[in-house]
């Protein structure tokens, strides 16, 4: 029986919402329960309320859904493999083309996947397979840089978010990340010459015992507001990872499938290539997949050969699969990555005029359909407040939008085929409430 058929008809919202207050549901996402937002049914870019209300989805599920909710590819792909199969690990047809496809996607030196259901478990599949092709354990991560909540992935993250949950993993050094629109060398960007890069060897020196296995970090960082440094950061940071004989490890759970103009985000930098690559979220496009990608010379070690060592029960479910290899198909089908690249600059010249125009406004980044939104917020010297982030949250809502704008940063992952007037109206949306944050 559906939801809907026992907790009666109107107002659908609320029954819900009570219903998952007294039945134990905790922790969840602050976007959750922000927006209270209980949705009913889901097409392309729109999401319904069960009241019939319509909003345009900028959130997207963390950017994860990149072919629109409920693509009609997908749902005849999920229900033919449900029929046939769909729990465990034995061989499939669904699986074997998924992996040839996945395949094709990468450098000839790269085709070496791990299949996995979440971003974390595969970015500690990823230290495990560091740690062991190296014989060392520590780890460089970054300023800002978040990975995941598994013990292992969260010592990885650079914020505030591992309080309280110590002791974590040790051998975790930090460094600088290319925060340009909040450079904490108080430099900018060409004239700096990537000072901040120059930090690594410094850092590693201060802190290091002599085993770094691996240098961890996202090519843009997502859960830190979209934040995307110039590539010659990146490169700077592969350089010195392979001159301490360690590997590089690209958390693209965000940026891949098309997400940043490219269908990895590592194909920007100038042939430099991380040495494993870990992908998820957009990977089944809403549905749990995720795989780590490794490069020839660091597959053979126990991770990737021994029997048992690279497994889980939900890594390569053949649903999940039936949905990869869609999701796949439509981004290839519909030249989506191509439809980024053509639309993105169009898109971020628009955005990138609003520091000028609008005061609640302090920096924009954008790199394809990965946007990041600087507010003139307190901590930033601006006069923004928490309250006044979460009122901006409330207005979009109310005008029908939804998106990550509750904090100091908004994040926009639209789905790769939004359609173009969808796109201008949320924006339109967007700018006339930020146009209301008046400096105080
Ligand atoms: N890596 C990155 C870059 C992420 O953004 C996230 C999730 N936001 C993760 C890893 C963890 O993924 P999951 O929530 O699927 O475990």
């Amino acid at each position: 029986m559906s939801l809907h058929a026992t907790i009666g008809r109107k107002p659908i919202t609320e029954r819900v919402l009570a219903a998952e207050a007294a039945n134990g549901i905790r922790g969840i996402q602050t976007i959750v329960t922000l927006s209270a937002l209980v949705v009913d049914r889901a097409e392309g870019s729109l999401l319904w309320d069960p009241e019939g209300r319509r909003y345009i989805d900028l959130f997207m599920g963390v950017g994860s859904s990149v072919i629109g909710h409920s693509h009609p590819a997908m749902i005849e792909a999920v229900g033919h493999q449900l029929r046939r199969y769909s729990a465990g690990p034995l061989y499939t047809e669904v699986r074997a083309a998924y992996l040839e496809r996945l395949a094709a996607t990468l450098p000839d030196s790269h085709r070496n996947i791990q299949l996995y259901s979440t971003g974390s478990e595969a970015v500690e599949a990823a230290l495990r397979l560091a740690r062991s092709r190296t014989g060392r354990f520590e780890v460089r991560a970054f300023w800002g840089g978040f990975h995941g909540k598994t013990l292992g992935s969260l010592s990885l993250h650079g914020g505030d978010r591992k309080r309280d949950w110590g002791p974590l993993l040790p051998g975790v050094l930090h460094a600088p990340y290319a925060t340009c629109h909040d450079c904490p060398l108080k430099q900018s960007f060409p004239q700096c010459d990537v000072a901040c890069a120059e930090l690594l060897d410094a850092v590693l020196d201060g802190g290091s015992c002599g085993s770094l296995a691996a240098v961890i970090l996202e090519p843009v960082q997502g859960t830190n507001g979209n934040v995307a440094p110039p590539a010659a950061f990146l490169e700077r940071v592969i350089d010195f990872a392979h001159r301490q004989g360690a590997l590089v490890i690209f958390d693209e759970v965000i940026t891949s499938f098309g997400r940043t103009g490219s269908f990895y985000a590592f194909e920007q930098l100038n042939g430099a290539l991380p040495d494993i690559v870990v992908i998820g979220k957009a990977m089944a496009s809403g549905l749990p997949a995720s795989a780590i990608i490794a490069a020839d010379h660091v597959v053979d070690s126990g991770p990737f050969l021994a029997p048992s060592t690279g497994s889980s029960t939900f890594g390569g479910n053949p649903v999940s699969m039936a949905a990869a290899l869609s999701t796949l198909d439509v981004i290839q089908k519909e030249d989506l990555v191509s439809r980024v690249r053509t639309l993105a600059p169009h898109l971020c010249e628009r955005l990138q005029r609003w520091p000028q125009v609008l005061p609640a406004v302090r920096d924009v980044q954008c790199r394809g359909f990965m946007i990041g939104i600087g507010l003139n917020v307190q901590s930033a010297g601006g006069w923004l407040q928490k309250a006044d982030c979460e009122a901006l949250f409330a207005g979009l809502l109310e005008d029908g939008v939804l998106a990550m704008a509750y904090g100091d940063r908004i994040r926009l992952y639209p789905s790769l085929n939004i359609p173009e007037p969808t796109l201008n109206e949320a924006l339109d949306i967007l700018e006339g409430r930020l146009k209301t944050l008046e400096r105080r």
